[in-house]
């Protein structure tokens, strides 16, 4: 089927005002493997917008030539409510300033209505359960009642990607160098796609826990297989969260170069036609998401970063200053916050200013680190 556009309305906030998603659909429908991508759910994180876009007249071009094996599904943005909150010029996506929270969280956990509607008619056919789980959880989702525009579009999205093989969830980070979140359990079939995005950072997570959107579809298949231990339960799809490094990098060659690593991968994996080569070695290792070190800050101040983006630090070094201006001895006036891990000082806030307790650096450290009495401010 050729390429096709779809719009799909939101609730209206407020009279007179209307926000809609716009999806590309490209392959037949139906197709596998289904493949889903969809970048700046955080609306002011916009580098993957470029990749997806990037993507589009290819995509397009590959379709009209037979070549999308599967089916592929698009959205350049995926979060539109977020993309209109600007505040005198400054441009805010990751919170609902209605009051709907972060746009990555409360997506729902759907395994208690999916075991209640195929439950009992689950046999031992590993393909007929993987389409009756997949149903299962379309039809949940559309008894799933939403409120508000957040929620729609939160409904909206895991609707179009509840049912896929491979979720992509476009990001970035303040500033950062390249990285991903590799979902554990795929490291072993599918590392080719950290090779080709060049990430320095690998963090490999559960996908069996969270709210988050890219586990939205993963929670379930870990949770029936516990609930329902004597039915044969597939393996979850795969999903990632690639972190294309900061917010300032929105650029045409780095766009057209993550665009091009993920195009190999979905070669590469049966999506679509062509020979991608051999992967690219590896440019860093994998680590444990739980061994990632967030400092956090004693005090509030002026940050002034003692290491460079990317540098591999020891347990202890100083990775920034905390500095109060108005103190007038030098040393004093500087507090300094250490790493508590060896690791590769991988990501960083856009903002200078800190609050006590905020966390402002990320640390990828090759060991889980004991969590925090209590959570520190993560904006
Ligand atoms: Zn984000």
């Amino acid at each position: 089927m050729p390429h096709s556009i779809e719009t799909i309305p939101l609730m209206s906030p407020g009279p007179g005002t209307k926000r809609a998603l716009t999806v590309h659909r490209f392959g037949n429908p139906g197709a596998r493997p289904k493949v889903y991508l969809h970048a700046a759910l955080h609306a002011d994180e916009l580098p993957g917008t470029l990749v997806l876009n990037r993507m589009l007249g290819w995509l397009k071009d590959a379709d009209a030539r037979g070549e999308v094996n599967g089916e592929i599904v698009v959205l350049p943005y995926a979060n539109p409510v977020g993309l209109a909150s600007q505040i005198y010029g400054y441009h805010l996506g990751r919170y609902d300033l209605d009051g709907d929270g972060n746009f990555n969280r409360w997506y729902p956990d759907l395994t208690d209505r999916i075991a209640g509607r195929v439950g009992n008619v689950l046999g031992d056919d590993m393909e007929e359960n993987r389409r009756l789980i997949r149903d299962g959880a379309l039809a949940a989702l559309d008894d799933w009642r939403a409120e508000g525009e957040a929620n729609v579009l939160r409904k909206a999205l895991l609707t179009l990607s509840v049912d896929a093989d491979y979720i992509f969830d476009l990001h970035c980070h303040g500033q950062a160098v390249q990285y991903l979140y590799f979902p554990a359990d795929y490291w072993e079939t599918h590392a080719d796609l950290a090779a080709e995005l060049g990430c320095r950072v690998v963090l490999l997570y559960r996908t069996d826990e969270g709210t988050n959107f890219d586990v939205a579809s993963t929670v379930f298949w870990h949770r029936l297989r516990e609930l329902l231990p004597e039915r044969v339960i597939p393996s979850p799809p795969f999903t990632t969260t690639l972190e294309l490094r900061g917010q300032p990098d929105v650029d045409e060659a780095l766009a057209e170069r993550d665009a091009r690593g993920l195009w190999r991968f979905l070669q590469r994996h049966g999506v679509i036609a062509g020979d991608p080569g051999q992967p690219p070695e590896p440019v860093g290792a994998p680590t444990p998401l739980e061994g990632v070190d967030h400092a956090v800050a004693p005090c509030a101040g002026v940050l002034s970063y003692a290491v460079e983006l990317g540098a591999r630090l020891k347990k202890d070094d100083v990775v920034a200053w905390v500095v109060d201006p108005s103190e007038a001895d030098f040393d004093k006036a500087r507090t300094p916050v250490k790493s508590r891990t060896d690791g590769v000082f991988f990501g960083r806030n856009l903002s200078m200013l800190v609050r006590p307790g905020q966390g402002f650096a990320s640390i990828a450290g090759p060991e889980p680190l004991p969590e925090p009495d209590l959570p520190y401010i993560d904006y």
